[in-house]
């Protein structure tokens, strides 16, 4: 017979052990649920190496939808269910023996991809494999970060400066439109000059209005399309930037590119593929498209294929995709966040327009990712920053 008092013990040592997440069960629609898993402990990473991150905020977006949906995402291997999650903010809580990198209490993000074996893979360039099995944090094959901790190397951490928590939120999808624009401009040095003078991007949501401040920042004259109205948030935030918000209601990407274009580079993000054609036949000559829809149906499309044939050969233009992001893009991520938070002070707050309390309320926060209409960042606020256990350091 146990004691009350080791049965307490017991019932507490278990406690600690455990931690509250929110799941799937990949390949069942609508399973978002709350569960308690095992918390990760520093020791998980070998040699001494781990970082343990108190999780504050996650962000969601379409891809937590339709992974919800049961159209896209795997469990890892061993478990019925996966954690979501993959826009991650969070306060280092403790480190191992061999971390110099991180200290308790730096805020830091976490990268989405981890290696597989391809040479992209194995020297750091992770976003870019030739395997045919990707890993994701969140996404597919191993758990996400909507959960109080999260556990991983130094390698796929990165420091976000104190001064940047309250949008520290934002460096997933950051990482994604540096990437793509990063991309761009190496792919462009075939020209030996390229100076691109106008930018569309294609989509208002999070990723394009991040597209816009980053194209902004680079000196472009941008203009973003949306599919609503003006006066709405999403058109005064673009005409705040200095950039043009065209509704596609009002002016399709064909016609806004002869009153506005031609456009030297267009980046395509609403996840509505027909765009794609319409922006290659519209692409300026030695224009750059950067495809970053992830478009999972199975859409069939009639297009002028000679038309838009001849329009790359003859315009030596070139259109690319581009697929998550590794912690070079987190990095520069950092810096266009701090210099947009001194160009346009407050901007990057006025994304964040749906924080949801505690993960005890997914089912108001898949409401608002699927429902509400001018919603640009729905959002998970774990714990805040001061329901940490560390001492903040100097
Ligand atoms: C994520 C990327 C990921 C992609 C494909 C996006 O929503 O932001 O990190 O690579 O989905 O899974
Ligand atoms: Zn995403």
């Amino acid at each position: 017979m146990q004691s009350t008092m080791e049965r307490k013990t017991e019932r507490t040592a278990q406690k600690q052990d455990l931690m509250k997440a929110l799941a799937v069960i990949p390949g069942t629609p609508n399973t978002i649920h709350l569960r308690e898993v095992p918390k990760p402990r520093v020791e998980d990473v070998p040699e001494g190496r781990g970082v343990l991150i108190k999780i504050l905020n996650v962000g969601v977006d379409g891809t937590d939808k339709e992974i919800n949906a049961a159209e896209y995402g795997a469990a890892p291997t061993g478990d019925d269910y996966l954690i979501i999650g993959h826009e991650s903010f969070g306060r280092v809580e403790s480190v191992g023996p061999n971390v110099t990198e991180f200290r308790p209490g730096d805020y830091v993000s976490l990268t989405v991809r981890r290696p597989g074996s391809s040479l992209y893979d194995q020297i750091g360039t992770y976003d870019m494999t030739t395997d045919d099995v990707y890993f994701e944090r969140g996404i597919n094959l191993r758990h996400g970060f909507l959960a109080e901790y999260a556990v991983d190397e130094p390698e796929y951490i990165i420091r976000v400066p104190e001064n940047l928590k309250h949008v520290g939120v934002l460096m997933e999808p950051m990482s994604v439109a540096q990437k793509a624009i990063e991309q761009a401009y190496r792919i462009q040095q075939r020209l030996r000059v390229w100076k691109p003078k106008r930018a569309a991007v294609l989509g208002a949501g999070t990723l394009g209005l991040l597209a816009t401040l980053v194209l902004r920042l680079r000196g472009l004259e941008v203009t973003t399309f949306g599919n609503t109205m003006p006066p709405y948030l999403n058109s005064k935030l673009i005409e705040e930037l200095g950039a043009r918000y065209v509704s596609t209601k009002e002016l399709s990407l064909t016609d806004a590119s002869a009153k506005y274009g031609p456009f030297d580079l267009i980046l395509e993000g609403t996840g509505y593929s027909p765009l794609v054609f319409e922006a290659m036949n519209v692409l300026a000559k030695n224009g750059a498209l950067a495809m970053v829809s992830v478009t999972g149906g199975a859409r069939q499309l009639e297009v002028p294929s000679d038309k838009i044939n001849l329009g790359f050969v003859l315009g030596n233009k070139v259109a690319f995709g581009s697929v998550n992001a590794n912690r070079e893009y987190f990095e520069t991520g950092v810096k266009d966040l701090s210099t947009a938070e001194l160009q346009y002070p407050g901007w990057l707050q006025k994304l964040l327009t749906h924080p949801v309390k505690g993960l005890e309320n997914y089912g108001e926060m898949i409401r608002l990712l699927t429902e509400t209409k001018g919603a640009i960042k729905v959002y998970c606020q774990i714990a805040a920053a001061n329901e940490t256990q560390v001492a903040s350091a100097g």
